[in-house]
């Protein structure tokens, strides 16, 4: 049974983690959009380290809160879904803060089920290694900004570092299908096409532009402004122009 590093059993010591130790708030049990072409469960993950204004699930980002689904509940609707579902994305929250969550992939390939990944990168060894093991069939990575104007975005410093190295662990993987997405919001930055020309340089091969909504975000955030609709339109049109194999636009309507 694989052992991990880092576990509950004491400074410097090692214990076996298992799926039962995720911290999980919230079982979607079908989605279609969540792995885009795909038929697949969601877990959501309690807890996130950064702190995003435009946050859609900031009632689970605070990690002190346990998890309130169980792993069987899980394992319950796969053997139901049988031939219905294609597999299992792990998303947050920040799903690779959970340090079970390797655990949890391999078990869910041991079930016969397919895994897709959610994730803002913060952790990249994390990411990396997930990848390194092939446990991961696709990604889908946000990347908020370009590294300078990272932190305003995450709230966190070293943030972009963090992200940039998580993007490029996925893309040093061209097995592994991908998304890259990219959230705008009228008081964010205003560098979006600069951040889809780095990640198409970076060798990226599908991009999604996203604008923000309300729904489930912290008290204060705004998620529209006069003249924002065209704003974020025209940036769609510039990103497309680049080139990628596969573009997708997400308004807020
Ligand atoms: S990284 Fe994602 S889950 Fe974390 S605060 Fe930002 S939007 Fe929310």
């Amino acid at each position: 049974m694989p052992r991990e590093a880092g576990g509950r059993g004491g400074a410097g010591r090692e214990r076996v983690l298992t799926p039962e130790d995720l911290q999980i708030a919230g079982l979607v049990p079908l989605s279609t959009v969540d792995w885009p072409g795909r038929f697949a469960a969601s877990l959501f993950f309690q807890g996130c380290p950064w702190l995003c204004p435009y946050c859609q699930n900031s009632a689970i980002i605070d990690p002190r809160i346990p998890g309130v689904v169980s792993w069987s509940a899980l394992e319950d609707l796969l053997a139901r879904r049988r031939g219905l579902l294609d597999g299992v994305v792990f998303s947050g929250g920040e799903a690779t803060r959970q340090i079970a969550l390797a655990a949890g992939m391999r078990r869910v390939r041991e079930l016969g089920f397919g895994v897709g990944l959610h994730t803002a990168g913060p952790y990249p060894g994390r990411v990396a290694a997930l990848l390194d093991e092939g446990l991961v069939d696709w990604v889908g990575i946000d990347v908020k900004a370009t590294p300078d104007e990272y932190e305003a975005v995450a709230g966190r410093p070293g943030a972009g570092a963090r992200a940039w190295e998580s993007l490029a662990a996925v893309l040093s993987h061209p097995e592994v299908d991908h998304e890259v997405r990219l959230t705008v919001y009228p008081d964010g930055p205003a560098d979006g096409l600069e951040v889809a020309r780095r990640v198409r340089e970076g060798g990226a091969r599908a991009f999604a532009l996203q604008q923000a909504r309300d729904i489930g975000t912290p008290d204060g955030f705004r998620s529209r402004a006069n003249g924002w609709d065209d704003q974020v339109r025209a940036l769609a049109a510039d990103i497309e122009a680049l080139g990628f194999d596969r573009f997708e636009f997400r308004p807020a309507d």
